[in-house]
């Protein structure tokens, strides 16, 4: 097992072990965020026929070529098509039919004349202006034709493209499985939320924020509890999550005496590929797998509160994010300037935990305070956390570095635009 190992090694060896989920056929109506796992190529034409883009009236420009308001074409209205309706009454010399918007436009129609532009009684119909080739007509196939590739696999579903799919006629379509991800705590110390804090215990929030950070991307936690730190226990708990596509634990991984994760771990079949990564927060990281083609990954996070949403966030997230088909594994990269000069030692890179603001034109980045490990609260301010490279010492205020963005919502504007 290697030890010590920068992110970027850590990174590549988890995506190298993180499979690609099966394909599962879900309902259109339940697939929002989920990712295509095959093509989808149109069955059928949209529009099916050439229909009309407003409400007025079909024509033939020969009959309308030189229509003006000083001199008028007049016509007969010799039929309707409503929305919906069938049109295969050609349109004759002298003809004009009137259709409505989205109703196809019958045979020999040149050009659809809007209601606005026409003088009506009875059947005669007076044609103010001269319209041009084709003019309001939506032509057949314009959207979509039979057979075209309309999805990649790797798209992702949002309301557009589960509209598309619906004008389909598509009422099922093959996404990827969301991984299940079993998520369990470890230590004496921790009760449940209702539970009693006295005597120094603490509530295990960790379950709440990694469970959250799990459905926040779309995979599926399982919620196995707090083991208490005998070995008995951890083991009893890891049991209970062999059966789940990830397993993460907090705590435990580092190397007190209660730390009985790594020899449980080893004891169950779990091929452990790296312990520890030259990061901060968040050093003691382990990751493993269950031997077996379908065997669960293993992150054993740190305990730390933002240790363990740090490392979720750079190395669990991707590896989930893989397994649900996604192409594109990482937060948003953006360039900020810095609003403050920044220091630490050299050796391992820093995820400092940032504000971002709009300033002038550019987006600045501020310390949310306290660079502790167990200050959860610095979270909560961070919409997005600042790469501060392991062998630098200083970023000075005013330059720039890239931050990786937790919360797009940092975008979010007071203004509508308009
Ligand atoms: P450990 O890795 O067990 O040494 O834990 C490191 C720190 O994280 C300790 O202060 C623990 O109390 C804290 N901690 C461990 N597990 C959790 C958890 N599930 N929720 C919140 N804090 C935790
Ligand atoms: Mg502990």
């Amino acid at each position: 097992m290697r030890t010590g190992i920068t992110p970027a090694e850590a990174l590549r060896v988890i995506l190298d072990e993180t499979p690609v989920l099966a394909a599962e056929t879900v309902a259109a109506r339940e697939a929002l965020g989920r990712v295509l796992a095959a093509p989808v190529d149109s069955p059928r034409t949209l529009p099916p026929a050439d229909n009309s883009a407003m409400d007025g009236y079909a024509v033939r420009l020969a009959d309308t070529a030189r229509a003006s308001e000083a001199s008028p074409a007049v016509l007969r209205v010799s039929f309707e098509v409503a929305a919906g309706g069938e049109a295969s009454v050609e349109l004759g010399p002298g003809q004009a039919a009137r259709v409505l918007t989205g109703a196809p436009v019958p045979p020999g129609t040149d050009a659809v004349v809007r209601q606005e532009d026409t003088e009506r009684e009875g059947d005669r119909l007076t044609v103010l202006a001269a319209p041009g080739p084709r003019e309001h007509i939506r032509d057949a196939g314009e959207d979509v034709r039979i057979g075209d590739r309309v999805l990649e696999p790797g798209a992702v579903l949002g309301p557009s493209e589960l509209g598309l799919l619906a004008s389909l006629g598509r009422g099922t379509v093959a996404v990827h499985q969301r991984p299940r991800v079993a998520i369990l705590s470890g230590g004496d110390e921790l009760v449940e939320p209702d539970g009693d804090v006295a005597g120094g215990r603490i509530v295990s929030s960790n379950s709440y924020s990694i469970a959250a950070q799990c459905r926040a991307l779309g995979a599926e936690p399982v919620y196995l509890g707090i083991a208490r730190d005998t070995r008995d226990d951890v083991e009893r708990h890891f049991r209970a999550g062999l059966r789940a596509d990830v397993l993460v634990s907090s705590a435990g991984v580092s190397v007190g005496d209660h730390d009985h994760v790594r020899p449980v771990l080893e004891k169950l079949g779990c091929r452990l590929a790296f312990w520890g990564v030259q990061m901060k927060p968040g050093y003691p990281l382990a990751f493993g797998r269950f031997e077996g083609e379908s065997g669960p990954l293993v992150f054993g996070l740190p305990g730390n509160p933002v240790s363990a949403m740090v490392t979720f966030e750079e190395f669990v997230r991707p590896a989930l994010r893989r397994m649900m088909g996604h192409r594109g594994l990482f937060r948003p990269l953006v360039r900020a300037r810095l609003g403050e000069t920044l220091r630490k030692k050299a050796g391992r890179l820093h995820f400092v935990r940032v504000s971002l603001a709009h300033e002038d034109g550019a987006v600045v980045a501020h310390s949310t305070g306290n660079p502790s490990s167990g200050v959860l609260r610095s979270m909560t301010l961070a919409a997005g956390l600042l790469i501060f490279p392991a062998e630098a010492t200083e970023l000075a205020a005013g330059a720039e570095a890239d931050v990786q963005v937790l919360d797009p919502d940092f975008l979010a504007s007071d203004r509508p635009g308009f």
